[in-house]
């Protein structure tokens, strides 16, 4: 049930980032406008490999316009490529398949835009690109280093809001919301098990890490609690989901009619910019000239 992706943040910082760009930028040629500190400013989020596709793309824009030299512009037009992934237009999907997933982006979209301290929205596609049908993305507007638990609380509120404007609109709810449910259970469950955010089992770490297991040992002989303990935690996850589940219900049904207008931009457009949609729900959308 992969149907759509989130851009999840665990990442070098800016200097980080920029020395990441002097690496990968050693083998190719830069243009004069090319200035790496701005690049790495405007890619909070991304990890180092993405960094280095980023410079392997923006390489490849260049040869393809037939240009000797890497320019700002090619860094700009391959992020949303790295970022998003590769554009599938050929895809064909039936009218009411693009609607469910206009809504469904649309969803998340619109609680973000209400959840308090959520990273903005930087874009909205329902072109597939990748694995994903449709992607939201989020860009976080300063570097984080931690993250408060209001903060992850909000991430789980977003990732619900997909699957609950399906719910909403459709009385329906459809296996793309899979892989939001996924990742919305894991990040429960390590603010339960590792970050101790859940007031019923205070600050006590449960399970070994990651790390540890993948060094073949069974799972099951790494678990270093009860089995009632098991049952308290599986419990604090899924009021962890839930909640979060009706605070998403909760957002979108009182902004119902922003929840149409966005899902309708979508469907005639196909990707929005976060300052587009912005602007839809703030009401002082102009009509734009329609491209084609
Ligand atoms: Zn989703």
């Amino acid at each position: 049930g992969r149907f759509d992706r989130q851009i999840v943040v665990d990442v070098p910082d800016l200097n980080g980032r920029e020395a990441i760009l002097k690496i990968h930028t050693r083998k190719v040629r830069l243009g004069k406008d090319v200035d790496l500190s701005i690049i790495a400013k405007s890619t909070p989020g991304l990890a180092g490999a993405d960094l280095e596709n980023l410079v392997n793309e923006s390489a490849l824009l260049a040869a393809r316009s037939n240009k000797k030299t890497i320019s700002m512009i090619d860094f700009e037009n391959a992020k949303d490529k790295v970022m998003m992934g590769n554009e599938r237009k050929s895809m064909i999907l039936t009218p009411q398949d693009k609607k469910v997933i206009a809504y469904h982006e649309a969803g998340h979209a619109l609680v973000a835009y209400h959840t308090k301290g959520a990273d903005p929205v930087h874009k909205i596609t329902i072109i597939p690109r990748g694995q994903a049908l449709g992607i939201t993305a989020q860009i976080p507007e300063v570097e984080r280093f931690n993250y408060p638990k209001s903060y992850m609380l909000g991430r789980i509120d977003i990732l619900m809001g997909g699957r609950c404007a399906e719910k909403l609109i459709f009385n329906d709810t459809s296996t793309g919301a899979g892989n939001d449910i996924e990742v919305a259970t894991n990040i429960a469950r390590k603010m339960v098990c590792d970050w101790g955010m859940s007031d019923k089992i205070g600050p006590l770490k449960f399970g070994k890490k990651d790390e540890e297991v993948f060094l073949g040992r069974d799972y099951s002989q790494q678990k270093n609690y009860s089995e009632e303990k098991s049952i308290i935690i599986d419990h604090e996850i899924s009021a962890f989901v839930k909640k979060a589940e009706l605070n998403a219900d909760k957002i979108l049904s009182d902004y119902r009619h922003q929840l149409d207008d966005i899902a309708k931009v979508l469907l005639d457009k196909e990707t929005i910019s976060g300052d587009e949609m912005r602007s839809i729900i703030e009401g002082v959308a102009e009509e734009t000239p329609k491209e084609e």
